[in-house]
């Protein structure tokens, strides 16, 4: 394997840009391009070689936040082409959601995390799977005794890392007095600093309590009908940005699976009111086998993502609860989750 990247230069793009995305310094880029002269003189198109000296890009850290995924997406797509970024909207503060697809085959898988904002460790989760699923495809590896070619020409699939931009960026960074939002968000939440209870988009609104199924009944559950740091289902169902934009993506693709990653209690939901297929408990089974977690069939709960999912398709949607503890889940916890989901990842694309 080389240990050059072909970078390929991009219109505004500095030698000092292209060191920083990759966490070098100009003096290493100039160094592995000896027949740059003046490196104030490249231009677009050009190609440059980037020694990877990094072994990894997607590292799990406290306050992992958007503009983290971001660039990571960005180093990700540069260093594995297959890799594919496009956006399914904007939250309510202008974030664009990103949606990453991997994969060839035709059918069609999806995984989401962060629709709840305290929960963003789904978010480093799906990104280092990203990561590990798409060096061992250019590697040619094996994960465990997973063939990754294999899934790779079967499966297409589609990553939504970061449903809920502007919550995880309130959890993590809090909110400036600047912000548009700074009087409404405060007012949410009783004037208090602390955002660590926050599950909620921007506007007080619980995005997996929006969707068309059932949607009045889970209002009928809820007691105060208000923006709240969560569990609101909204004045009406996919009244938010991003569970709009989460449901006009869904409509577009032609999923077989979905998986809403969310934290915690290490379980796995997967039943929605009997409409959910006989195939799905002999899934959620292979789940349970490699995971350890507990599957569970109903709850008392509608409006949900999946719930949604399994009523208009009937096919087999999930939502897998990961990790234990206070929310947000320590970034300690990582790699134990990640230890207990990384099969759940690789036979949601096998089944
Ligand atoms: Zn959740």
């Amino acid at each position: 394997m080389s240990p050059m990247i072909r970078h390929i230069v991009q219109r505004g793009e500095t030698l000092f840009l292209i060191a920083k995305k990759y966490g070098l310094t100009v003096n290493v880029l100039l160094a592995a391009n000896p027949d740059i002269k003046n490196p104030s003189l490249i231009i677009p198109g050009q190609a440059i070689h980037v020694p990877s000296l990094r072994k990894t890009i997607v590292v799990p850290q406290e306050n992992y936040d958007y503009n983290k995924m971001m660039s990571d997406l960005d180093a990700l797509s540069t260093v594995y082409p297959f890799i594919k970024v496009s956006t399914i909207g904007k939250s309510v503060s202008g974030r664009s959601i990103p949606a990453v697809q991997i994969g060839k085959g035709i059918k069609k898988v999806h995984y989401n995390g962060s629709f709840h904002a305290n929960e963003w460790i789904t978010t480093l989760l799906l990104m280092k799977f990203l990561e590990v699923y798409a060096k061992a495809y250019r590697d040619g590896k094996y994960i465990g005794h997973f063939n990754v070619k294999n899934l790779f020409e079967r499966t297409s699939l589609w990553i939504v890392p970061m449903v809920n931009p502007d919550g995880v960026e309130l959890v993590q960074n809090g909110i400036q007095p600047t912000d548009p939002l700074y009087d409404t968000v405060m007012r949410i939440n009783r004037g208090l600093r602390d955002f660590r209870g926050w599950k909620a988009n921007l506007r007080g609104v619980d995005l997996n309590d929006q969707f068309p199924a059932r949607w009045e009944v889970e209002v009928a559950r809820r007691s105060g009908l208000a923006p709240a740091p969560r569990d609101y289902p909204g004045p009406s169902p996919l009244s938010e940005p991003e569970s709009r934009a989460m449901a006009n993506f869904t409509r577009s693709h032609n999923f077989r699976l979905v998986i809403a990653f969310h934290t915690q209690g290490q379980e796995i939901y997967w039943g929605y009111r009997g409409l959910e297929p006989d195939e799905s408990i002999r899934i959620v089974q292979r789940f349970v086998e490699v995971s350890g977690y507990k599957s569970i069939r109903y709850v008392e709960s509608d409006a949900g993502y999946k719930d949604w999912f399994i009523q208009e398709w009937r096919r087999p949607g999930f939502t897998v609860e990961c990790g234990r503890g206070t929310n947000p889940l320590p970034v300690k916890q990582f790699w134990d989750i990640w230890g207990k989901t990384i099969g759940i990842f690789l036979v949601g694309l096998d089944v």
